[in-house]
């Protein structure tokens, strides 16, 4: 059993203030491992270290497009040189978009599948070989509600499609790599508090949102990322090829 006290994960889309990988990447660091955060935004370390412990001896950053594959081998080296080898990888970036299907231009309908699926790919075959080599790894990969709902929210067909992908990519790893001790996972939230929908949802969006979810409030970030430490933790190897839904019961089943 490989699961190693010196505990590495990548975590992607950390910049966000008020986002889900800045609020994970302070929970992993609180209990105790290294991170090694990417952003296309620059990362405020001092924000996400604040009152940790020798949090600062245990953050790398890199700026980094995770669409690129360039940007995503430049920050792996950076983390391979700063950081104990990487345990996980939790893909968190991602982007939304609200586009009608009739209106989704090309561009756009490439841009969000570029950065949501292709940039889920990149980052995790970049490191998926090393944990293979050690024995023992933890994927999870953002997903959302909107790739089994159609969406609706603040999110369109585009979006959908590349959450829909991201699910199918994580069941196939997880079937190709089930033996070597590496377990990939999806986890599919509704509506959780952040600012990806536009920016904050405000008092007087709110009843939308809540509207289509039947615990009456939005999700909270801290409830994402405590679902993901489970994922990637040392009881979680027997879980892979899971979608978890995490939705205030806005779909069930
Ligand atoms: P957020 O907008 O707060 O954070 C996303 C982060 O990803 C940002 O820091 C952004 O700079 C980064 N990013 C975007 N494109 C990038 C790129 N090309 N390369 C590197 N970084 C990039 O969003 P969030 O609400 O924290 O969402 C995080 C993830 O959860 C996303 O994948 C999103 O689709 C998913 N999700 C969120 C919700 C929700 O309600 N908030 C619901 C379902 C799924």
């Amino acid at each position: 059993y490989n699961y190693p006290i010196e505990r590495t994960a990548i975590v992607t889309g950390a910049a966000s203030a008020r986002g889900i990988g800045r609020d994970l990447a302070r929970r992993l660091l609180k209990a105790g491992w290294h991170v090694g955060a990417v952003d296309l935004d620059a990362t405020d370390t001092s924000d996400i270290t604040i009152d940790i412990d020798d949090a600062a001896l245990r953050l790398s950053t890199a700026r980094a497009d995770i669409s690129k594959e360039e940007d995503v081998e430049e920050a792996a080296r950076h983390f391979e040189r700063n950081l104990p080898p990487v345990l996980a990888v939790v893909n968190v970036a991602g982007i939304s978009d609200p586009t009608p299907f009739l209106q989704t231009s090309l561009d756009r309908w490439e841009r969000v599948l570029r950065v949501n699926l292709t940039g889920t790919f990149l980052m995790t075959r970049r490191f998926v070989p090393g944990m293979i080599e050690r024995g023992v790894g933890r994927i999870v990969s953002l997903s959302s509600t909107a790739a089994q709902s159609g969406g609706g929210t603040y999110s369109a067909a585009a979006y959908g499609a590349s959450k829909a992908g991201i699910e199918g990519m994580t069941r196939a790893l997880a079937i190709e790599i089930a033996s070597t001790g590496v377990t990939a996972n999806a986890i599919a939230p509704a509506i959780i508090d952040t600012d990806i929908m536009g920016g904050r949802i405000d008092e007087e969006r709110l009843p939308y949102f809540t509207s289509r979810l039947p615990v009456g409030r939005l999700g909270r970030v801290d409830e994402v990322s405590a679902l993901i430490e489970f994922l990637i933790g040392p009881d979680a190897g027997y879980i892979t090829g899971a979608t978890y839904n995490i939705n205030g019961g806005a779909r069930i089943g």
